[in-house]
This record gives structure tokens, sequence and C-alpha cells, in this order.
């Protein structure tokens, strides 16, 4: 897996390299804006982590992600959405809908502090 950890994600290069994935981290490469960081990843087909939500890619397509809250503004909300999920963030290219599901805890405490 070939992935690119943005300045605020520094804390997982030795692990995500240990565990043998080609990882990039963007204050090595003296990138720290926005646009900078997307096109890096883009030419050199890497994977973003981040913690800007700003900067989310979506899981399914690679897209970036925008929060809708508890409904659409259009009113629509997915079957496969919970009803208690809150918030809720949208793919702006496939759609796809994102939350923070029961998984969310054992993923922050697998994170190092700080992350
Ligand atoms: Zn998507």
């Amino acid at each position: 897996m070939r992935l690119l950890l943005d300045a605020m994600c520094g804390g997982l290069r030795a692990p995500l390299r240990m565990c043998g994935h080609d990882t990039a981290y963007a204050l090595d490469r003296d990138v720290e804006a926005d646009d900078r960081l997307l096109a890096l990843a883009r030419e050199e087909e890497r994977t973003l982590i981040t913690r800007d939500r700003e900067l989310a890619r979506c899981g399914r397509c690679n897209g970036r992600l925008e929060g809708v809250g508890r409904e659409d503004s259009d009113g629509e909300r997915p079957a496969y959405v919970p009803e208690t999920a809150d918030p809720v963030w949208r793919c702006r290219d496939c759609g796809q809908r994102f939350w923070r599901g029961s998984h969310w805890a054992d993923v922050r405490e697998r994170l190092p502090d700080g992350q």
C-alpha cells in the first residue's frame, strides 16, 4: 500500500513502515499546503492519511468528503445509514456516506497519542 501522511500524522510513519507500507510523510517532502498535498497524493498514486476533515478522502473511490450532518440538504438519507449516525459525511464523487461506527473507539485506541 502506498500512503502519504499529512503533517499531523507523522507519528504513524514508523508503525506503518514496520508493517511494510510504502509511507511518505508530507514534511519530509516540504509539503504543507492542502492543494500540494492532494497533488502529491495523485502524482505518486498514494492514499492520503489525514486528520484534516477538509482533506478527508473516500475509502471507496478516493474522492473528497463533505459533511452533511444528520440529513442531506435534500432530506435524503440512505437506508444503510443508521438513524443515530451523526455526523455523516458524503463523498462528492460516488455519494457513499460515512459515519463514526462501532469501530471508531477501537481505531482511536490503536493510534499513537495526539493522532
Ligand atoms: Zn467516493
